[in-house]
């Protein structure tokens, strides 16, 4: 299949463009669209096979249910059975944001969108050329990261183009992503609201608006065996770099002087390392590709390069990497959630 590639001008968006994109997704057809924490790959959420086009594309699992998109109120009401207080409270003060709330499903939305289950998340993105697509194609569009399973997900059409490029029928270039990592989800069907996966939403900003809020255990480590993550895609070995990826604890000059000392091991073995440094730190590194992953008085500078920088690694077929601990009560905790799990919760304290 060709893969029709086309930029938009997001203060100018060219309603032709999008126009074509509703009619690939009116036939079933795949289309990559922007969103503001990362590149989706969309589907009519209610047409079974496109639903079954997105698994093949992406190689993912199927039973990992995907997130419908919505552009306004009318959408969400014709995809979930019910609306919660605390949805309703969290929609208002959150959306378009990056929040996705569980729901019971609507009987309309089918199995396949669900990855089996009984509930169906949803989003509605802070992205003009999301939520223009949503309005111009009058659908709800199911969208998973943008990526093959397993392997970093997209923050710019290059990295959709790299994974997905004659699989899929069109990718829609809005530039960089605002946020780079996956929305934060959160279960309401429960009495107490509950986190599956952390993102750019904090706990602290979830609970000021609905109260208590907790965190579901398979976020905090490593899954035990048998232990079901409630967010069935907690469980794959997501984001996942091909390098040997250790994530060193410690103060800041402990750390880059453990990594320096392993860098040259390895190095003088014949291996290519990599480095995940911070602005604040970058100059203490003497071997090895070191990189600057952002700023730690700016988290979201993180964020939007984590997955930049792992792909990277990727392509220049490092051996190992090594990496700095970002770990805070902000935005910091999400981007370690990802690290810890591109690591394989690898971690060295010293
Ligand atoms: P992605 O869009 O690739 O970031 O993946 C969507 C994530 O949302 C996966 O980790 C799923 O496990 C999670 N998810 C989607 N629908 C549900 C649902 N109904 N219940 C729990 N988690 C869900
Ligand atoms: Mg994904």
């Amino acid at each position: 299949m060709e893969t029709i590639y086309k930029k938009v001008d997001i203060n100018e968006i060219d309603l032709k463009v999008l126009e074509e994109a509703g009619e690939l997704l009116r036939n079933g057809d795949l289309v990559a669209f922007p969103t503001e924490t990362v590149y989706g790959l969309g589907a009519n959420a209610l047409n079974e096979q496109a639903a079954a086009k997105i698994y093949e594309a992406k190689g993912r699992p199927s039973d990992n249910p995907l997130i419908v998109h919505v552009c306004d109120e009318k959408q969400v009401k014709k995809v979930v059975r019910s609306i919660p207080d605390n949805a309703k409270k969290l929609m208002e003060k959150f959306w378009p944001g990056p929040l996705t709330i569980i729901f019971h499903k609507a009987d309309i939305v089918p199995f396949a969108t669900t990855g089996g289950l009984d509930t169906v998340a949803v989003r509605m993105p802070d992205h003009k050329v999301a939520l223009k697509l949503m309005e111009v194609s009058d659908m709800v569009i199911a969208a998973p990261s943008a990526n093959t399973s397993g392997r970093p997900s997209p923050t710019t059409a290059m990295h959709v183009k790299d994974d997905l490029d004659g699989k899929i029928a069109m990718i829609i270039d809005g530039g960089e992503v605002g946020i780079g990592i996956e929305s934060t989800i959160v279960d309401v069907t429960g009495e107490i609201p509950m986190i599956l996966r952390p993102g750019y939403i904090t706990r602290n900003m979830l609970e000021e608006v609905v109260g208590q809020v907790e965190i579901d255990s398979a976020i905090t480590g490593p899954m035990k065996e048998g232990v079901k993550p409630k967010a069935p895609g907690m469980k794959y070995k997501h984001y996942a770099p091909k390098a040997d990826f250790t994530i060193y604890e410690g103060e800041n000059i402990r750390v880059s002087q453990k990594i320096n000392e392993r860098a040259l091991k390895c190095l003088e073995e014949g291996y290519k390392v990599g480095i995940i440094a911070s602005d604040e730190t970058i100059a203490n590194y003497k071997y090895g590709d070191v990189v600057s992953i952002g700023s730690r008085n700016d988290e979201l500078s993180i964020s939007k390069k984590l997955y930049r920088v792992l792909r990277e690694f990727d392509d220049k077929n490092v051996d190992y990497i090594f990496g700095e601990n970002f770990e805070s009560e902000e935005l910091g905790y999400a981007i370690m959630n990802r690290m810890l799990k591109a690591a394989g919760y690898q971690v060295e304290k010293v």
